[in-house]
């Protein structure tokens, strides 16, 4: 039996398609069932439903042998105990700086003051401007991260930018990308020595829908 871990909306829907390939149907609706472990049409998979950001830790303790998640949500786990063969392309978007529309932040870096950030990724943003050599100071924040700079809590945000239409409701413009962010599999390293059998040729199919 394996175990994969999901997380509901944007990667449980683009993931169907991939196990649609690998013959895995998933037997019911997470977004209507309040199930949290679901069946699937084989006997030996089933699904779990958790917090995005939760999935590398189900996977990192063998809870789940695999799983899908954000690399932003990787990066900021640490992949301890995790392996990562495949980009899986899906959830595709930017991690971005973001400034009030007026908000002069190629002088504010230059002036070497500084800068007030807010954000759900802490360790993308740290390693960001530690990187440019600016100086900044991290607000840590849950949701929402918009709010911030229009309330004065900070000057800038690092946040996800798919259309870039949240920002631009809330008079917000993307600066400065720091890097694309794709959903990625994630296995078990001891799930993938014991249950090899099982978890190698899902990977090679994984592989073979993205790269169709
Ligand atoms: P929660 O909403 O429970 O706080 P979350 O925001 O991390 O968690 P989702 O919004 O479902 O969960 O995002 C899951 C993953 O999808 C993210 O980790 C990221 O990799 C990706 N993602 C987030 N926002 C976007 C977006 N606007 N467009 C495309 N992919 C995105
Ligand atoms: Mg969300």
């Amino acid at each position: 039996m394996i175990t994969l871990a999901l997380s509901k909306g944007r990667i449980f829907e683009e993931t169907k398609p991939l196990l649609d390939a690998a013959g895995i149907v998933c037997l019911e609706d997470p977004e209507t069932s309040r199930k949290l472990i679901l069946p699937t049409n084989r006997e030996d998979v089933r699904i779990i439903i958790v917090r995005a950001s939760d999935v590398p830790t189900y996977v990192q303790y063998g809870a789940a042998d695999i799983g899908i998640a954000g690399k932003d949500v990787l990066i900021e786990h640490g992949g301890t105990g995790l392996y990562q063969p495949l980009d899986l392309k899906i959830a595709k978007c930017r991690m971005m700086v973001a400034v009030p529309e007026g908000f002069d932040y190629d002088n504010a870096v230059k002036s070497g003051a500084r800068l007030r950030i807010a954000t759900k990724y802490i360790s993308i943003a740290r390693e960001h401007f530690a990187a440019k050599g600016v100086h900044v100071d991290l607000i840590k924040l849950y949701g929402s991260m918009e709010l911030a700079p229009l309330v004065g809590l900070s000057d800038a945000i690092v946040d996800l930018v798919s259309s870039g239409n949240t920002l631009k409701a809330n008079n917000l413009v993307a600066v400065e990308e720091i890097r694309m962010i794709s959903s990625r599999l994630v296995i078990n390293q001891a799930a993938l020595k014991l249950k090899r059998d099982l978890i190698q040729p899902l990977i090679e199919t994984f592989s073979d829908a993205v790269n169709r």
